[in-house]
């Protein structure tokens, strides 16, 4: 058995610690708040409670697999399965037209985007189908078994060398600048620039499509609580409130993560935090820079607001998102708007603008600035920065050039978001190996 410290205890994190636990590994937890979970928790006030971070997750094999992996089946975890979201989200354009996205399906995708014009629904798939050989390359490499920065297999690295944006892409596939939004969204509302994201990094599209959004039983946060009460059972030790300040190298290697109330020894360290802010670290990721969350405002409306059944992206000099999650006091509404862009004025007016009025509905909201969530999360939960087809080979993990040092989260590879996080967790623990 090796003793594994584990740095953050964000859904990177946890997951990597209960898959580790399950090889039989000493591992212990160090998170710097008093809750395990990072993105994946509760905001409330006045009564109304808001999902901290994501509502949605692609990809659910992911989760199904971390939960089979450590211990239970998920829905008995959690008391149901995961549920597929119908549409995804209503996308809302300038010129007042709007489209519903269905999630799960290709000829409902068609069919709905040809309601925005004669030749779309064609368009978008022929897009779209573009990202099956994509997946399929960065799925056996990247995602489901750790890669070798030093050494990719041909397809992945010819996949990571192509010179292509994804701006150029979408110019090139539509004429429709409405399509190009659409496809363009993920990206966007993770805070990067398309100018610097390389084309094949937007096959969020195709996931979406082929695989269909899912939602957790009961809320995201409840994913914090279960896995809070497995890492327990697999008798992982968890430090709450401990932040690691540093990793402690000797000879060469890791030795132990310091803290404020001294050193932890360690066999191997997961760093499932933003590496920059750790010195040891900091100049292998020199050339990274993080992702920076959206402007965050959520609402406790009363229910004259209108009821949302998906969230709705409003697209615009800003774009805002609307997600009508989240739990309120009887006759009433929460809802959370993401904002990205071009923002001078309150996101509530500019919602009023665009057709959604609730301004004389609103009772509570708390304002969170890109800076106050950073410094909650005490780094950014959507990773790293895209700044050209380099950025795959700049960010860390599942390795390091650390010995004994390994890289989970959003930071690390296969990126942010629920699914990959959650995947960052199983390729540290393959890189890792059980116990002997
Ligand atoms: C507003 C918002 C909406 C989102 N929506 C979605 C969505 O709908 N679908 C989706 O898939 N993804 C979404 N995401 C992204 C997703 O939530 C994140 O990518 C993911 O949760 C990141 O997990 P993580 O463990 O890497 O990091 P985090 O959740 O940031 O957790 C990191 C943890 O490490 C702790 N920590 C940091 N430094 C230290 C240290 N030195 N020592 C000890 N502890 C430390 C922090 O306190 C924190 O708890 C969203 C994110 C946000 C912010």
């Amino acid at each position: 058995m090796s003793r594994i410290v584990v740095v953050g205890g964000g859904l990177g994190g946890v997951a990597a610690a209960a898959r580790l636990a399950k090889q039989r590994h000493e591992v212990t937890l160090l998170e710097a708040r008093r809750e395990l979970g990072g993105a994946i928790g509760t905001v409330a006030q006045d009564g109304f409670a808001w999902p901290a971070g994501p509502t949605t997750t692609m990809l659910p094999a992911a989760l199904r697999d971390l939960f089979r992996k450590s211990g239970r089946p998920l829905e008995r975890e959690l008391g149901a399965d995961l549920s597929p979201v119908e549409t995804i989200r209503e996308h809302r354009f300038a010129d007042r037209t709007s489209v519903r996205l269905p999630g799960g399906s290709r000829g409902a995708q068609a069919a709905a985007l040809e309601e925005l014009g004669p030749g779309l629904g064609e368009a978008w798939v022929s897009h779209v189908d573009t990202y099956a050989p994509v997946w399929d390359v960065l799925r056996r490499h990247y995602v489901e078994n750790p890669w070798d920065a030093a050494d990719p297999p041909t397809d992945l690295r010819r996949l990571f060398a192509a010179r292509q944006t994804l701006a150029k892409r979408l110019r090139r596939d539509f004429r429709d600048d409405r399509l190009a939004m659409i496809a363009g969204y993920l990206p966007t509302a993770e805070g990067h620039d398309l100018r610097n994201v390389p084309a094949w990094a937007g096959l969020g599209t195709y996931l979406e499509q082929c695989f269909g959004v899912w939602q957790v039983p009961g809320g995201m946060a409840r994913l914090a609580e279960v896995l809070t009460n497995r890492l327990a059972t697999r008798r992982v030790t968890v430090l709450a409130g401990v932040l690691g300040r540093d990793l402690v190298i000797r000879d060469g290697a890791v030795a132990a993560v310091q803290t404020d109330e001294g050193a932890i020894e360690a066999d191997a360290v997961v760093v499932a935090v933003d590496p920059r802010r750790l010195p040891a670290l900091a100049r292998h990721v020199e050339r990274t820079m993080p992702a920076i969350p959206p402007v965050v405002t959520r609402l406790g409306l009363t229910d004259e607001a209108p009821a949302l059944e998906h969230d709705v992206v409003l697209h615009g000099d800003a774009m805002i998102t609307v997600r009508p999650d989240g739990t309120a006091p009887s006759g009433h509404r929460a809802w959370t708007l993401l904002g990205r862009g071009k923002l001078s004025e309150d996101m509530v007016a500019v919602l009023a603008r665009s057709g959604l009025d609730v301004r004389d509905q609103v009772v509570t909201r708390v304002d969170q600035s890109p800076r106050e969530l950073v410094e909650e999360w005490h780094g950014s939960p959507y990773g790293v920065l895209w700044q050209g087809r380099g950025t795959p080979r700049h960010r860390l993990g599942p390795t390091t050039p650390v010995p004994g040092v390994y890289a989970a989260g959003a930071h690390a590879t296969p990126g942010a978001g629920v699914p990959f996080v959650v995947q960052s967790g199983a390729l540290v623990a393959a890189a890792i190996g059980p116990a002997s």
